[in-house]
């Protein structure tokens, strides 16, 4: 039951009221938020309409939410597209979980900077749990601050009414937000109104936070930011759908413009700018490779264009044209383009050129009386400007795409063609930033690479490189500007080095690498099923890391002995319930059939949790996700987890020679558990022989106490992308790091050599799974430590074998002690390299 009552908003500031409908934002004029007024403000402090607690304060100041003890919910926004001000202008008075009293202020503001650095200062206040109001006062015309101006017709809720019967919650895919802003309002509104559409009850979380759904408070109150990872759950009936719809409209940005994917690169620092006379320029790889050819200097037109217009009719007119005629240009560039990546790039650039804030502010510029060219000018770069200055690497890149649109509409607005770029043969184009637009109008036939100063691995240029197969370095110094078009160059991408005016030996010796590269790539394909065995007779397995039964068939035709590592991961993450019983026997069984009886399968146990979460195991968030709940921990924790993995992995015991790994092992108690835990599901399902267990090195303490841990098991197998970022405290991913976290640090090697020792004095097989198996130059290295298996990526199989052919393992033996007591992994490498010229080189032209 239900009773009305009666509840008075006061005025939260003193202004000129403005009906819902004329306020030039469509999420507030078609109240999707909810239905309540709009002031101009004459004051500086907002105050509360109504007592209650404070439900929502964003951080940013510009926004708060009051929810009464009878569940009536205010919002109150100042100003719009303030969220981007990013808390300027802004002083919050009162916290979040704190009562107020009716008319009590909760937040000063200063108009005047908010007037000059934001769209609009209206301010909105919005009855956003729906109660129907009337008006205590005329609806248009001065209020002042406090003044009773609406009544609400509230209904008394009952608490506790039964829930109905839901189910089990289904979880979406963790989607990281690309929203510049997070979802504040405008978003949010969007996201809440979705879910309102289903009857399924649907939360939100971020992190251990959840909120519901269909609040828009509440999801303003998760304070989500770009990059936030969050997650939809829902139950009930059209759960499923729900989940999807609201997945796909997370990933859009709902209703924003937003970039198709999030991961936020950071570029490598640029190395200070050389003296004039230096021949080599630096910068970061783009895209692997190296060419030789000449420069061509890309540079963008600086157009002209004149400040007043010819009426503002005239002007939107031309301004609509040109947007038309650029949408219709993109849609071409769209059809032509040479694979996704190129014709997402220019569907973005279509979706920006229908953004409602560029049109916004635009249309206000040409009412003001600015010619249409003027007015998108200024819009496209303020806003470009925003972007660039929010210190995300990511909205810098979306800076140029602006640019990029924008330079576009305006040629069309002044009727300036472009000016077709001539290209000569072998060109090596040079720019600040070669935009998408520049590229895609480009005969690629002539082009053999670029350098540019702006942009980063992820940038479009990166994308559009590495599409076309073409090398690219990014981040040289603005140095590179000056070079005279027609100079030589030589482009060595894998060092992100520029060479200029290369000597000719220089450019011969690179055109030879590239032919005997080709040579030995067809030299180790013909061989790739020969055995591994060294020179002196020594046999290594070769096995595949894989995550696959596809790369378990490509593996075998590669010439793999067996797989040496399979990511079960694969099997449960990207989805919303965990893998069942029957598809986990299927996919093993179906591996190991195509392994067949002879050959060895380790399958390694889920390695999930912190870094890469499952959507169906919910987690709290970490701090430090590397040294949280990962691998065994994790399923330890969650035992039925793991022993269902087991049973599934059990029922292929007998189609390959099965090995289980357990991951990210620190523990003997760890191991002792898993074994304990894999006896008893063997013996429920009647087997009398167990597989092999072992377990990953990848922690240095399991490194360090290889001797205690070696009795207890069957093998080893050396995870150095991990042992690397545990031993050197250097995350495995972080791009300024990349060069510095290398596996060839002596320290890593010290612990791969104890390891192997301990593992042979208790006679148990020692491999090594991590990327570092996979380098050529690593083989006489890990031979000579005496690792007994290299489980490396697939499409490598055949010239590590190679590798391995073409070595003693004496010499290796020799070359392993020497590295030991070198200093860094520089010197390693450079020990390694020197020995390989010596002995592999040599030895390919011998078998030919
Ligand atoms: C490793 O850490 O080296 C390893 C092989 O495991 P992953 O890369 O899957 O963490
Ligand atoms: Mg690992």
């Amino acid at each position: 039951m239900a009773t009305p009552q009666q509840l008075q908003l006061l005025a939260p500031l003193s202004g000129v009221l403005m009906p819902l409908d004329q306020v030039p934002d469509p999420v507030f004029s078609t109240r999707v938020i909810g239905d309540g007024l709009c002031i101009d403000p004459t004051s500086q402090t907002l105050s509360a309409p109504l007592a209650g607690v404070i439900s929502n304060v964003q951080a940013s100041g510009h926004a708060i939410s009051i929810t009464d003890d009878n569940g009536v919910q205010v919002l109150m926004h100042i100003g719009l597209d303030t969220v981007n001000l990013a808390g300027k202008g802004f002083t919050r008075l009162v916290e979040e979980g704190q009562r107020v009293e009716a008319g009590q202020a909760l937040i000063e503001f200063d108009a005047d900077y908010i007037a000059l650095h934001a769209r609009s200062l209206l301010t909105l206040m919005l009855v956003v749990s729906g109660e129907p109001f009337t008006w205590l006062s005329p609806e248009t015309g001065m209020v002042e601050g406090g003044q009773p101006l609406v009544s609400l017709h509230c209904v008394e809720r009952i608490a506790d009414e039964p829930a109905p019967e839901e189910g089990e919650a289904l979880f979406s895919k963790p989607v990281t937000l690309a929203n510049p802003n997070g979802l504040h309002a405008r978003p949010a509104a969007v996201f809440a109104q979705a879910a309102k559409g289903f009857s399924a009850s649907i939360y939100l979380h971020k992190q251990q936070e959840s909120a519901n759904a269909k609040s828009l408070v509440a999801i303003m109150a998760l304070q989500t930011a770009f990059g936030d990872t969050v997650q939809v759950s829902a139950a009930g009936q059209d759960a499923e759908k729900a989940i999807d719809t609201l997945e796909a409209l997370l990933t859009s940005g709902c209703g924003e413009t937003v970039s198709v994917s999030v991961s936020v690169s950071v570029s490598a620092p640029v190395e200070a700018l050389e003296p004039s006379s230096s021949k080599v320029l630096r910068g970061v790889c783009a895209s692997p490779g190296s060419t030789f050819g000449q420069v061509v200097q890309i540079a963008e037109q600086r157009l002209e264009v004149s400040e007043p217009g010819r009426g503002a009719q005239v002007e939107r007119e031309q301004l609509a044209r040109a947007l038309a005629q650029a949408d219709l240009a993109l849609q071409l560039l769209r059809n032509k383009a040479t694979g996704d990546a190129q014709a997402e790039i220019f569907k973005a650039h279509q979706e920006l050129l229908e953004d409602p804030s560029l049109l916004d502010q635009a249309d206000a510029l040409i009412s003001e009386g600015k010619s249409a060219a003027f007015a998108w000018r200024a819009a496209t770069e303020a806003t470009a400007a925003l972007f660039k200055g929010l210190g995300s690497a990511l909205l810098a890149e979306r800076a140029a795409d602006l640019a990029d649109v924008g330079q576009r509409v305006l040629m069309l607005i002044l009727g300036v063609q472009d000016q077709a770029i001539e290209l000569p043969e072998g060109a090596i184009l040079i720019a600040d930033q070669l935009t998408p637009s520049q590229t895609a109008g480009l005969d690629t036939r002539k082009v053999l690479g670029f350098a540019t100063v702006g942009g980063g691995a992820t940038s479009h240029v990166a994308i559009l490189a590495r599409a076309a197969g073409l090398p690219a370095i990014c981040g040289l110094p603005a140095q590179v500007l000056a070079l005279r078009n027609g100079s030589l160059v030589l482009l060595d991408a894998d060092k992100g080095e520029l060479h200029l005016d290369p000597e000719l030996a220089a450019i011969e010796q690179l055109r030879v690498d590239r032919q005997r590269q080709e040579q030995r790539h067809q030299h180790v394909l013909a061989h790739a099923m020969q055995a591994a065995c060294t020179r002196d007779g020594h046999h290594v397995e070769v096995t595949a890391n894989i995550a696959s039964l596809g790369e378990a068939e490509q593996a075998m035709t590669l010439g793999g002995e067996g797989v040496g590592l399979l990511r079960s991961e694969f099997l449960y993450l990207d989805r919303n319930h965990a893998p069942s019983h029957e598809e986990q026997a299927r996919t093993y069984s179906a591996v190991a059939s195509a392994l067949g009886p002879s050959r060895s399968l380790v399958v390694r146990t889920l390695d999930v949790g912190g870094d890469k979460p499952l959507a169906y195991v919910p987690m709290a968030s970490e701090t430090n996700p590397f040294l949280g709940m990962r691998g065994i921990r994790l399923c330890l924790e969650r035992p039925q987890l793991l022993r269902d993995q087991f049973k599934a992995i059990l029922a292929c015991a007998g189609l390959a020679r099965l090995h289980i790994m357990l991951p990210m092992v620190t523990q003997l108690s760890e191991l002792r558990l898993a074994r304990q835990l894999l006896e008893e599901e063997a013996l429920a399902l009647g087997l009398d022989e167990l597989p092999k267990l072992g377990i990953m090195i990848e922690v240095p303490a399991a490194a360090l106490m290889a001797d205690l841990f070696a009795p207890e098991v069957d093998f080893f197998s050396i995870g150095t992308n991990d042992l690397t970022q545990y031993t050197l405290a250097m995350d495995r991913d972080h791009p300024r790091l990349a060069a510095q976290a290398d596996s060839f640090h002596p320290s890593v090697l010290r612990l791969i050599a104890s390891t192997v020792k301990a593992a042979h004095a208790h006679g148990k097989w020692v491999g090594v799974c991590g990327a570092m198996a996979s380098e050529t130059l690593a083989v006489p290295l890990l031979l000579g430590l005496g690792v007994d298996e290299l489980s490396v990526s697939v499409p490598l199989i055949p010239a590590i074998k190679a590798a391995v052919r073409e070595v003693d393992l004496v010499d290796c033996q020799a070359i392993a002690q020497q590295v030991l007591g070198l200093d860094s992994a520089e010197q390693v490498r450079e020990a390694l390299r020197l020995y390989h010229e010596a002995t592999v080189d040599n030895s390919l032209i011998l078998e030919n």
